[in-house]
């Protein structure tokens, strides 16, 4: 990649550092907010996933991003007015819409998924692998989850990601279906 791709890459992970400033996971070690968006974009680039070795600079800038505009106080005009429109689009193909509750998000997110394009389902296989691997984990766990809820949270995670289908990235598919299999729920 050029040294513009490079440079892109860390002024958006800069940028999302800066956003998530203050949030961290909802696990026992507190892990900084930001590991997590990291952790989705190093995915996407990693052996493993369909797009490596070349995964595109703004597939992973959207990945960097994709939690901004849930969760902080930044929005999609300020991930427009640095990053460009087609960022953003990705970043708000990953955002659930806020005016719904708890139950109609996470039926959007299964509803929704056969439709995103291209680069919004590798985001969106890469966010979850990242959540389930973290929740197969001992310290993964986000505080006062049960048992039922963990694997409440992984048949959800099933359902989206079943809907998103293979053909995006066999590759992130695959790994997710390893961990559908062995998962023990351990913790
Ligand atoms: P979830 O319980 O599905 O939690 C989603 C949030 O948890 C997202 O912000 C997600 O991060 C984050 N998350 C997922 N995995 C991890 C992880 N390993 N470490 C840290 N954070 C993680 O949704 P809600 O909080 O909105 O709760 C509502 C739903 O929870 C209800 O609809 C119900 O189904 C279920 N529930 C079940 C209970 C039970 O005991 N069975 C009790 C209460 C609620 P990200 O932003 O990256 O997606
Ligand atoms: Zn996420």
């Amino acid at each position: 990649s050029s040294s513009s791709d490079t440079l892109l890459l860390l002024e958006t992970a800069h940028f999302a550092a800066i956003a998530h400033a203050k949030q961290v996971r909802k696990n026992h070690a507190r892990t900084p907010y930001i590991n997590h968006p990291l952790d989705v974009a190093r995915r996407i680039a990693a052996p493993g996933s369909t797009l490596s070795p070349s995964p595109p600079v703004h597939i992973l800038q959207a990945a960097m991003l994709h939690d901004v505009v849930e969760d902080t106080e930044y929005t999609a005009d300020d991930i427009e007015a640095r990053f460009g429109k087609r960022v953003r689009d990705i970043v708000m193909e990953c955002s659930d819409d806020p005016s719904l509750n708890k139950a109609a998000r996470k039926q959007a997110q299964i509803d929704h998924a056969p439709h995103k394009s291209w680069d919004a389902k590798h985001v969106k296989l890469a966010d979850k692998l990242s959540n389930l691997t973290d929740l197969s984990s001992p310290g993964g766990v986000p505080i006062g989850w049960t048992r039922e809820r963990v694997e409440e949270y992984f048949q959800w995670g099933k359902r989206v990601t079943d809907a998103i289908g293979k053909d995006a990235n066999p590759g992130l598919s695959e790994q997710l279906e390893e961990l559908y299999t062995k998962a023990t729920f351990e913790f």
